[in-house]
């Protein structure tokens, strides 16, 4: 039996992270290394959006192009990692369990949210790989409970990585290099985010859009944000693992739960 694995947000920036030499790439490389090797992960995507929680159920997910205008050879990619159905059924039990309405997928792929971070953190493709979707029109507090539920997984040796964004402004990351100064209201949001984590102020973090500094203007829609609340809603005490920005609008800033 392993230990108690921990809880992860990542911003997993544009699809290039992988081909651009730039501080992210190396912290997500190491952060695979980092981590006890997992049975499974789950990931808990931003661009996977559904009415109802959905759990992917392919036994060997084929990987998705889910983005359009950048270099040809991120197409030629893939990330073969299998599925695993057991793990997959034991993600419904534990979110219908807690009175979660919630629907298996036997066809959805793997997205860039899960791939282009899980790239270079597990190159080898070898640990099976489960997605949850995120539910943009509802609440923080709804993909609170489901971390809440899904915590039981982190001692069954199943890591939970919410993907998306600590920032994400794209009308402000079009025609910006990437390794451009960050836009003040990205940095300010982005010192108020690492402090509510690491502090614990989860009501604070809940009410964001209102007690965030430019949160409207960092999270024109929620989606990017939404996966930091199931990683949260998992317990345990925030730390912050990378602090970086891309595009001077992306913050890469990513925090672990243990
Ligand atoms: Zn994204």
């Amino acid at each position: 039996m392993s230990s108690r694995l921990p809880a992860l947000f990542v911003s997993h920036g544009a699809p290039t992270i992988i081909i651009d030499d730039c501080p992210t790439r190396d912290f997500l490389t190491q952060l695979g290394t980092s981590i006890e090797k997992p049975r499974a992960i789950l990931c808990v995507t931003a661009h996977w959006t559904t009415r109802e929680p959905r759990v992917s159920m392919h036994p060997a997910p084929p990987t998705i192009y889910d983005f359009g205008g950048f270099p040809d050879e991120l197409y030629a990619l893939s990330y073969p990692a299998p599925g695993d159905p057991i793990v997959s059924k034991r993600v419904m039990t534990l979110l219908s369990g807690a009175g979660f309405t919630v629907e298996k997928d036997m066809a959805r792929g793997l997205d860039h949210g899960t791939w282009a971070p899980l790239m270079l953190m597990y190159p080898e493709a070898a640990i099976p790989v489960i997605q949850l979707s995120v539910q943009p029109h509802l609440s923080p507090e709804h993909h609170l409970a489901m971390g809440k539920a899904l915590q039981p997984l982190r001692d069954e040796g199943v890591l939970i990585i919410g993907s998306g964004s600590s920032t994400h402004n794209l009308r402000d990351f079009f025609g910006r290099k990437l390794a451009a100064e960050p836009l003040p209201y990205a940095r300010e949001f982005t010192e108020w985010l690492k402090e509510v984590v690491v502090n614990g102020r989860t009501d604070e973090l809940l009410d964001y859009l209102q007690q965030g500094p430019h949160a409207a203007r960092n999270h024109p829609t929620p989606e990017h944000f939404l996966p930091l609340f199931v990683a949260l809603g998992s317990g345990g005490t925030g730390t912050l693992l990378h602090d970086a920005y891309t595009y001077g609008a992306i913050s890469m800033a990513a925090f672990s739960w243990l």
